[in-house]
């Protein structure tokens, strides 16, 4: 298939630095995991606020656990850059579910990362490469759009928890991601710590919870789950092997962007 790197090596190569600069990024990240693998998600949060400052940024999809996450982020700062994988395929829900949650958190800096008009243009001109190829679809409506906007950052926190298995059965708290550090607060919490923090902070569910989806991403990707001891994940790509949209799937340096490699 033909493809147009040229937005994906138009990165920015002025990340801030962590505090300990000179350190590797899998030193830090060691150091961290170590201090901080059975610490409370907010004081995860808080070190790796500490750590970045500015530099720190949180990826979320506004989806059916999102809430949890973006609240104890808010407890942080409200002014942490937010980053929304707005791919063009969502679910209406969400993108109601994404402004009405910002507004009530509080949050400043909720930024909307799309698709390149000419990755579309070029890979996708119909919109329904998710028919035939989920992977190269992923890869210009998530993978590049994240890649671009982490640019300016040294640090990023996700959602990911270890019980929602597969390749997560083995998340540790702290990552290092192609230079980065990557933060996963939540990885040691289940769903009954997630459903107790959210009744008692009162917080919005997403509103496709309620009908039977107990994860949220993109309408043709995206199946309600009938059997509640199924994996939370399981109506994500249904039929096939694919589990991933592979923003968390580590690239060696300089290699070709993830399109239609199997991740
Ligand atoms: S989840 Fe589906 S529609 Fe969304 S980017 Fe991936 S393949 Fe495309």
């Amino acid at each position: 298939m033909a493809y147009d790197q040229t937005a994906a090596e138009a990165r920015p190569t002025t990340a801030p630095q962590p505090q300990g600069a000179g350190r590797s990024a899998s030193d830090l990240a060691m150091r961290l995991d170590a201090e901080l693998r059975d610490a409370h998600p907010l004081t995860i949060l808080r070190r790796a606020h500490e750590t970045f400052g500015g530099g720190l940024a949180l990826v979320s999809s506004f989806g059916a656990e999102s809430a949890v996450l973006l609240h104890l982020a808010s407890q942080v700062s409200k002014d942490i850059p937010v980053l929304f994988l707005d791919t063009g395929m969502l679910f209406g829900q969400t993108l109601d579910y994404r402004k009405t949650l910002s507004t009530s958190l509080g949050l400043t800096d909720v930024r909307d990362l799309r698709p390149a008009f000419a990755d579309l243009a070029t890979v996708d001109p119909k919109s329904d490469l998710w028919r035939t190829d989920t992977d190269a679809c992923c890869e210009i409506r998530k993978v590049l759009p994240l890649d671009r906007a982490l640019g300016e950052f040294s640090g990023w926190v996700t959602g990911r928890k270890r019980f929602h298995g597969g390749d997560r059965l083995r998340l540790a708290v702290v990552e290092e991601s192609e230079g980065k550090i990557k933060f996963n607060p939540l990885a040691n919490w289940g769903k009954a710590e997630l459903d107790a923090y959210a009744a008692e902070h009162q917080l919005p569910a997403h509103p496709l919870v309620a009908q039977g989806f107990p994860s949220i991403g993109c309408w043709p990707c995206t199946k309600p789950v009938d059997d509640p001891n199924a994996d939370v994940r399981s109506g994500r790509w249904q039929g096939q092997e694919k589990t991933e949209c592979g923003i968390h799937v580590a690239r060696a340096p300089g290699a070709a962007p993830n399109v239609g490699d199997g991740i």
